[in-house]
């Protein structure tokens, strides 16, 4: 059965490049009915806080990427952690190293006076004799000193790492027992099932440590698949200013889940020249394997135009229900329908789509100067209290087709243009000359809100 695991660090937010691992992993396992796991790497208790680890969670939930079972928390497993070092111990693979703090930097500064790597040199590898007192020994593990290690990536191929060019004993436990990062990853991810590792390649470099580990405890190692990073596009690292933010940040920004998921999966994966895919398609057509090889480029574009797509393919009860979460409370307007079918495609995320409604609920308050000017003409308030009174006069205005005939009777009695019905109309409506059609907006306001608004207009320019 394929385990994949995501195991985010909570020193901060979810970001989405770890959410685009996360996906992956997700997409992986469901794909082959195996288990998506949850890891929180919560050991480095200075930079840690629950609020990030709770923040991660809630990011999960939003999106809808279900974990299986418990999440395994690496701060509550230091006796497990204790178990391995002193089997490392025993078995004479691991030992204590009493160097102080003093000489190492000092070896540190030798080494780089000589323009060497600087690295342990493995002084205390085989002591015999009493330690020396007043220190108190990290543990080391004892890495192989000659050779080639070689990490076997599913997106990078084969990766070769000289064992004398960059492993030396490296520490498996500090002086106050505390089991470190490379150490613990390698035993979780055994313990947990893991077999198949999808992560940034930022960790690349830290995988030949975990083989280390792996092999000295005689724990399978697992497929690693190292996912090139997501740049901006100046060809950089992304930063918070590209869109490298809370992962929440997307939903107060309006983009639902499911744009960004799909948005995510087509950074750095591809089927052919496939845009949309449903969270069905990417778990049937994603394969690690097919993972680029390049980084990928972040566009703002994209995303837009995917969340367009989304919210005009939602159903109205759908957004009626997201819409609340941005204050617009439509679940029970009686004009639901027709508000969302004219502003559903017209918006790029649903804080737009929100500020379109208002734009439309709101009564004017003031109107566009500009506008006024272009649109309101000598007979305008002529026209208007004609079709005022129009409308005062019916009983049976529901539909749009309602309004736009009598805005037709007004047309042809009083013999003018369409646009000099239209233009103050729109005016009067919504304070500006844009927006969707008016014979919609008049359906949406009723028959009451309509004639305040035209009344409103006609004041004002009287
Ligand atoms: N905790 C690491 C991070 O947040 C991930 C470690 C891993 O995936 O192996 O970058």
């Amino acid at each position: 059965m394929i385990v994949t695991r995501f195991a985010p660090s909570p020193t901060g937010y979810l970001h989405i490049g770890g959410l685009r691992t996360a996906l992956f992993s997700y997409l992986w396992a469901k794909k082959n009915n195996g288990k998506f796991l949850l890891r929180i790497e919560d050991t480095d208790k200075a930079r840690n806080s629950v609020e990030a680890a709770n923040a991660i969670l809630e990011a999960f939930q939003w999106l809808g990427l279900a974990h299986e079972g418990e999440i395994t928390y690496q701060s509550q497993r230091d006796e497990i952690y204790a178990q391995y070092i002193k089997q490392l111990l025993d078995e004479g693979k691991a030992y204590k190293c009493y160097m102080s703090k003093e000489e190492l930097s000092e070896l540190r500064e030798t080494q780089m006076a000589n323009k060497q790597r600087t690295m342990y040199d493995g002084r205390y590898r085989d002591f015999n004799d009493t330690p020396p007192e007043g220190v108190e020994p990290v543990i080391r593990i004892k890495a192989p000193q000659s050779g080639t290690i070689i990490v076997k990536d599913g997106v990078k191929g084969d990766v070769s790492f000289q064992a004398l060019d960059i492993l030396d004993d490296f520490v498996i436990a500090r002086a106050d027992g505390s089991p470190t990062y490379n150490f613990v990853v390698a035993i979780d991810d055994h313990l947990m099932g893991v077999n198949q590792v999808i992560r940034g390649d930022d960790h690349l470099s830290n995988t030949p440590k975990q083989i280390v580990v792996y092999e000295a405890l005689g724990f399978e190692i697992p497929s690693f698949y190292h996912v090139p990073m997501i740049h901006n596009h100046e060809g950089k690292k992304l930063s918070k200013r590209d869109g490298a933010t809370d992962v929440m940040a997307y939903k107060e920004m309006g983009y639902l889940p499911q744009a960004l998921l799909n948005f995510l999966v087509r950074l750095g994966w591809s089927h052919g020249d496939q845009e949309i895919f449903s969270m069905d398609e990417m778990m049937e057509l994603f394969n690690p394997e097919d993972i680029n090889k390049s980084a990928s480029i972040y566009n703002t574009e994209k995303l837009d135009w995917l969340n367009a797509h989304y919210i005009k393919n939602s159903s109205n009860s759908t957004l009626a229900e997201l819409l609340s979460d941005y204050d617009i409370v439509l679940t029970s307007h009686d004009k639901k329908e027709i508000i969302l079918d004219i502003l559903k495609d017209r918006a790029k995320t649903l804080k737009e789509l929100g500020f379109l409604i208002q734009e439309i609920l709101q009564t004017p308050t003031s109107y566009d100067e500009k506008a006024l000017k272009k649109a309101f003409k000598s007979d305008s308030v002529e026209i208007l209290n004609a079709f005022g009174a129009k409308i005062s006069a019916s009983s049976e205005l529901h539909l749009p087709s309602d309004y736009h005939a009598l805005m037709e009777e007004v047309v042809s009695e009083m013999q003018i243009s369409f646009g000099k019905i239209g233009q103050p109309l729109r005016i009067a409506l919504l304070g500006k000359l844009s927006g969707p059609g008016l014979d919609s907006i008049m359906a949406i306001l009723g028959k009451q809100e309509t004639m305040l608004r035209i009344a409103n207009a006609i004041t004002f320019q009287a």
